[in-house]
């Protein structure tokens, strides 16, 4: 772990305090709380990306035209996905909520690491890895029904048992609208919010960017912890250019120190 500069042992001290005070706080993590479990995120220099452009690949209309694209990029990234465990970032954000302290994590991940680690209220706002749905009669089937028909018929694009027609996960691809309930959840949380922690976004994929603006216009607070500046960062009570795996735990360590002298006090 590189050694911490003086302010930001200040900023984490101070990121603590804001979290201990608030009475609503909530988290928006991104794939870059995930990296350090062994997923890459879109924006850093991961082969996977370079060789699979996500807006071409991940995109719902070359899904519809051949899905056999993103089925093909899939094959690669999906053992990865389902091989990968949370970090002290997922735990400590699990932590956070434990204490009563996090109401909830929006995420736009959809590797469930958040889950894995222990966090309860998480509202995947770009699906999961877990569902997969049939385009044409809308059955719905498992992950292990899915490797299960990948192997048995060893076909490029799952097909649906009853109709036929090919399978697409519940994740969230370019073009397609977000899940109708974690949207407006996400929303009425954010506005909610007196103070949001974003963990591992750029904050530059639409419409989730523009969550950390509502709780803004209503007097929230912001704290970053991304390891390079986003568009929000002026706008922010903190940031920290860091990773998540090493500020998150630290900020849980001094927020429990808060709880023992306000124990002591009392
Ligand atoms: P992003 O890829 O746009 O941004 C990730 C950010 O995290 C970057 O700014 C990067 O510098 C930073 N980062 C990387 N590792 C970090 C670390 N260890 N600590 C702190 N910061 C770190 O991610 P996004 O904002 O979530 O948007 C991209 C989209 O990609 C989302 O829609 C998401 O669904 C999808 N995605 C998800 C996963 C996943 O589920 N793990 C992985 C890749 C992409």
């Amino acid at each position: 772990m590189k050694k911490l500069k003086p302010k930001e042992i200040e900023d984490i001290r101070r990121a603590a305090e804001l979290l201990f005070l608030s009475k609503n706080a909530i988290v928006l993590s991104g794939a870059g709380i995930s990296t350090e479990s062994g997923i890459p995120d879109f924006r850093g220099d991961s082969g996977i990306w370079e060789k699979y452009k996500p807006e071409i690949y991940g995109n719902i209309q070359s899904f519809l035209t051949d899905p056999s694209k993103f089925w093909k990029m899939a094959e690669d990234i999906a053992p990865t996905l389902f091989s990968a465990e949370p970090n002290p970032g997922h735990y400590a954000i699990a932590d956070l909520e434990k204490m009563n302290i996090v109401k909830a994590v929006i995420t736009q991940n959809i590797d469930q690491l958040h889950q894995k680690a222990g966090s309860i209220i998480v509202y995947e706002v770009h699906g999961n890895i877990n569902r997969f749905t049939c385009l044409g009669c809308r059955a719905s089937y498992n992950k292990e029904q899915i490797l299960r028909k990948l192997k048995k018929e060893k076909k490029q694009v799952p097909g649906c048992n009853y109709c036929g027609a090919p399978l697409k996960p519940s994740v969230v691809l370019f073009g397609e609208n977000l899940p109708n309930f974690e949207k407006y959840m996400s929303i009425d949380l954010a506005k909610k919010s007196d103070l949001m922690l974003i963990a591992g976004s750029s904050l530059e994929v639409a419409p989730i960017c523009d969550l950390p603006l509502y709780t803004l216009s209503e007097g929230g607070k912001l704290i970053i912890v991304n390891d390079e500046p986003t568009g929000l960062d002026k706008r922010a009570e903190i940031v920290l250019n860091n990773k998540t795996g090493t500020i998150l735990p630290l900020i849980v360590e001094q927020i429990k120190k808060m709880i023992v002298e306000d124990e002591l006090k009392n």
